[in-house]
């Protein structure tokens, strides 16, 4: 075998409240189809054989050490309660500790049924595993916290989906731990206390050593989200799924399902095809945020001697989320437009702009990065819509030095734009990988300017655009 992973598993020691063993079900003809090198170098992995790779993370031979599991949880799906959901398709091998001293867990998603399947066959198509390969590296590489992609296998089996039979794959996944809202709700919601309390205990050594108690966890934890969100907003992206199983305690983005990003800045802008009410809409992710932990604090207080005393404290930790957001957002919308350290009025500024943008349907991207060439004007169809934002932009940067760095590092030149990624998928399930690699190569310095890949930070033209991205994954 030259597939060597550090194994050094923490979650399969917990008791057995909190997952099921399983073994991941063979696939006929695995072949492996991307390898994170430098992410396998983080985690310690040597793989060198693809032959072995494509069995590895297909899950047809388990790699000594791993101790594969499935993960219960429960969660709030579009509002709705859901006692009992788990990892249906997914199996955690097991946990590494990286180079940089940071524990992750290596998940294979797509890799057979577990018995939270319910009615699903535990399978994963090509198109969706692809499409969170390109998108969480991109995210990587744009700095926003993310689960990462190690590796893609296609399994030489069909899946069934609405849209026929389709190519199944395999997607390992690297995450700081896949501890969600729902991993607590689930005990909470049974009043399984010592449970609840053995995974609050778990959760604070594996996350946030220094807090102290379920209330300090609660605390960080909404600080991490406080964090996160923003961070989508600045480069334009929509979870489109933000459920509180997809919520995940380390403040990372996780569960890439019918995800995208903002092409025309709209903030009512839905892509998934299953959120009908704009529920997830880019513009609501703060608030549906502040909405999930406050489900995080519901499952917590329980765990408190003094209940009434405890509602009061995570009412006020949950209530001081959105001015956190609010001025998360704003230091990092402030850098958008050059300013490194933003101050009164420099948050009326950017509205004032985005504004502009939504009436215009300005490109959300381009017009932030023309800022820096001087031609963002040319990203509005009525170019005197950014005439009378410019001048008041120009007198606020006089007092600012590093106005073209801050931008620089704040505005990506290129995003994984949906209409890519549609095209992409397609020449993958032909057999052609060329698009998939030329799209990772890029989105890797997403900061850098454009020499010739300007035609993947190109909007989509009227008959390319992508109105929905489907949840049949
Ligand atoms: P998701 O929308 O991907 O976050 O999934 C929500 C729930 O449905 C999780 O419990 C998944 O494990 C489960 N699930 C989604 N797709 C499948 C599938 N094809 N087979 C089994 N379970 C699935
Ligand atoms: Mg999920």
């Amino acid at each position: 075998m030259t597939v060597s992973i550090p194994f050094d598993n923490s979650f399969a020691a917990l008791p057995p409240a909190f997952f099921s063993r399983v073994t991941p079900t063979p696939v006929k003809h695995p072949k492996l189809r991307a390898f994170n090198g430098p992410l396998a170098q983080i985690l310690r992995i040597t793989a060198t054989e693809a032959e072995d790779m494509a069995r590895v993370f297909s899950g047809n031979t388990l790699p000594d050490g791993a101790d594969p599991v499935a993960q219960l949880y429960a969660g709030h799906q579009f509002g709705n309660f859901n006692p009992q959901l788990g990892d249906g398709r997914a199996i955690l091998l097991g946990e590494v500790t990286g180079t940089d001293g940071q524990r992750r867990d290596i998940q294979l998603k797509g890799s057979g049924p577990t018995p939270y399947s319910r009615m699903g066959d535990g399978r994963a198509w090509l198109g969706p595993v692809l499409r969170e390969y390109v998108v969480s590296e991109a995210m990587a590489a744009m700095g926003v916290p993310t689960t990462r992609a190690l590796a893609v296998v296609e399994t030489g089996e069909p899946v069934y989906r609405e849209a026929g039979a389709l190519p199944g794959a395999v997607l390992t996944r690297v995450a700081a731990s896949h501890l969600r809202v729902g991993t607590f709700q689930v005990f909470a919601a049974r009043g399984q206390k010592a449970q609840l309390q053995r995974l609050t205990d778990y959760a604070i050594a594996r996350h946030y050593p220094d807090a102290e108690g379920p209330m300090g966890l609660l605390r960080a934890a909404c600080a991490a989200q406080a964090r996160l969100i923003p961070q989508w907003m600045a480069v334009g992206f929509i979870h489109g799924v933000m459920n509180t199983d997809n919520a995940a305690i380390s403040g990372e983005t996780i569960d890439y399902g019918p995800c995208a990003f903002l092409d025309t800045y709209d903030a009512e802008t839905v892509f998934s095809s299953i959120d009908r009410g704009g529920r997830y809409a880019y513009g609501n992710q703060p608030d549906i945020a502040v909405w999930n932990m406050a489900q995080l604090a519901s499952a917590l207080v329980g765990l408190m001697p003094d209940t009434d005393a405890a509602i009061a404290e995570a009412t006020e930790i949950v209530h001081a989320m959105p001015e956190m957001i609010r001025s998360e957002w704003t230091r990092r919308f402030a850098a958008k437009i050059g300013i490194p350290t933003p101050r009164d009025g420099d948050a009326a500024l950017v509205g004032d702009l985005l504004e502009r943008m939504q009436s215009q349907r300005a490109d959300f991207t381009n017009t932030f990065r023309a800022l820096i060439t001087g031609n963002a004007r040319d990203q509005f169809t009525d170019p005197t819509a950014f005439d009378g934002w410019e001048p008041l932009w120009r007198a606020r940067l006089e007092d600012e030095n590093h106005a073209l760095a801050t931008m620089r590092a704040a505005n990506p030149a290129v995003i994984p734009r949906n209409h890519r990624l549609e095209e992409m998928i397609a020449a993958a399930v032909a057999g052609d990988y060329g698009p998939f690699e030329r799209l990772n190569a890029v989105l890797a310095h997403p900061f850098e300017d454009l020499t010739d890949a300007r035609d993947l930070a190109s909007p989509p033209a009227p008959h390319e655009v992508v109105a929905a991205t489907f949840c049949g994954t």
